[in-house]
């Protein structure tokens, strides 16, 4: 019999099949071919993806919760995963700002006219009203408007309410077991047809916005990818191999389904149910993986912390505004903050940037420079961030199982 081939091994394919398409279609004008017949099944496969993903992190949190049977637990994992998350975020913050003015003191970045350029920004209602907005008076309406934040709220309410409940709750944790089943029975069937939406999406890139590549901002992406790479070498393989146990070429090997389908898809919500399998097949604990995961696709942003640091210094430099020590640790705090806020959809990055640019008073409106490279951007940011999860993940389970075992030792 013939042996199917891996779902890696697939989705690589699919990688490298969408390169070649795209560049023949791109050389071959036919950019508008791709944009009309090939994304539109790309978003099909998005779609899908975002249609689960309430019901996956919904259910996978109240699922972790469940298993892990203690609040304590809970909270031990919690806070872990936390600090794991603010600290390489940190880093990268300060690995995109040492790249960022390596390649603007060596004249790399161009000097774009940001005068005539357009950009509107949101409003912001300042830091206690965001965090109001984390709390939810309606559960439907979180649900509805996938507001993440607010349903991993809601998960933390009614998974320690369902522990606190005891014996009592028994049909709702059945309940739970059982809806979790099917929701992982339908995220296999989606994740099945991944390689579908990774050559489409792949192909429509590189045929439509191969130009941009070529273009100015050449540098300045180059910039970006240098120290996603770095980042992803530096601290992820330490972070494997130093806390989670696994030796980091297997690391990388086993997370690399999640991360082309993140770099594909520049959605880390999307590529959850992928990285919640990355995970678990790599070793991290299923009740570690369901709650760090969800989080993490939702607060945890490393290549985003990253992207805006370096459009930071490089809009400064458009604006002739040079940087000062004080307004570089004013970027790393609010670049982690606004990496924290930032959605984990497409494109929700550059939206939030617009906080770090107010924060040292570069124009807004400079945005306007580098929208139409975003995607680009978000590829590779997208990819940092999934990968930077599952790492969490393996960390976590590795420091549960320590400390577990230091308990037993007593
Ligand atoms: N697309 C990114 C993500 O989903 C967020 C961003 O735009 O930076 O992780």
């Amino acid at each position: 019999m013939k042996k199917k081939l891996s779902l890696p091994m697939q989705i690589l394919i699919a990688l490298v099949l969408g390169i070649i398409v795209g560049l023949i279609c791109y050389f071959a004008k036919w950019g508008a071919f791709t944009t009309n017949y090939l994304k539109p099944i790309g978003d099909i496969f998005v779609n899908l993806l975002k249609f689960i993903v309430v019901p996956v992190v919904l259910l996978s949190m109240i699922q972790g919760i469940i298993s892990m049977e203690d609040m304590k637990k809970v909270g031990s994992v919690g806070w872990k995963t936390v600090v794991y998350f603010l600290c390489t975020t940190a880093i990268a913050c300060v690995i995109g700002l040492v790249f960022a003015n390596i390649f603007k003191a060596a004249n790399l970045f161009p000097v774009l006219d940001g005068s005539g350029a357009e950009y509107e920004a949101k409003e912001y209602g300042g830091f206690m009203s965001t965090l109001v907005a984390i709390f939810p008076t309606n559960m439907w309406q979180s649900f509805s408007t996938a507001n993440m934040l607010q349903v991993i709220v809601i998960a933390l309410l009614f998974g320690g309410s369902i522990l606190a409940a005891g014996e009592k709750a028994r049909v709702v944790r059945n309940l739970v077991d059982s809806m979790y089943s099917v929701v992982e029975k339908l995220m296999s069937f989606v994740i099945s047809l991944a390689p579908i939406g990774v050559f489409t999406y792949m192909a429509w890139v590189v045929a439509t916005q191969g130009a941009e590549i070529l273009g100015s901002l050449a540098l300045v992406l180059l910039c970006a990818y240098l120290a996603y790479i770095v980042h992803a070498i530096c601290v992820y393989s330490v972070a494997a191999k130093g806390f989670g146990k696994v030796n980091p070429l297997t690391f990388f090997k086993k997370a690399s389904p999640a991360m082309i389908f993140a770099f594909t898809s520049t959605s880390s919500a999307a590529t959850l149910p992928v990285s919640e399998k990355c995970a678990t097949d790599m070793g991290a604990d299923k009740d570690v993986a369901s709650f760090v995961l969800p989080l993490g696709a939702t607060i945890n942003m490393d290549g985003t912390a990253i992207y805006q640091c370096v459009a930071t210094v490089f809009l400064a430099s458009c604006a002739g505004m040079p940087l000062t020590i004080g307004n570089m640790v004013l970027v790393v705090v609010t670049a982690t903050l606004a990496s924290i806020g930032t959605a984990g959809v497409s494109g929700a990055g550059m939206i939030m940037l617009a906080m770090v640019l107010e924060a040292i008073g570069v124009p807004v409106a400079y945005i306007g420079l580098i929208v139409a490279v975003d995607r680009l951007f978000d590829m590779g940011r997208t990819c940092l961030n999934v990968t930077g999860d599952i790492s969490c993940s393996l960390c976590v389970t590795q420091w549960e199982r320590k400390k577990a075992a230091r308990k037993a030792a007593k």
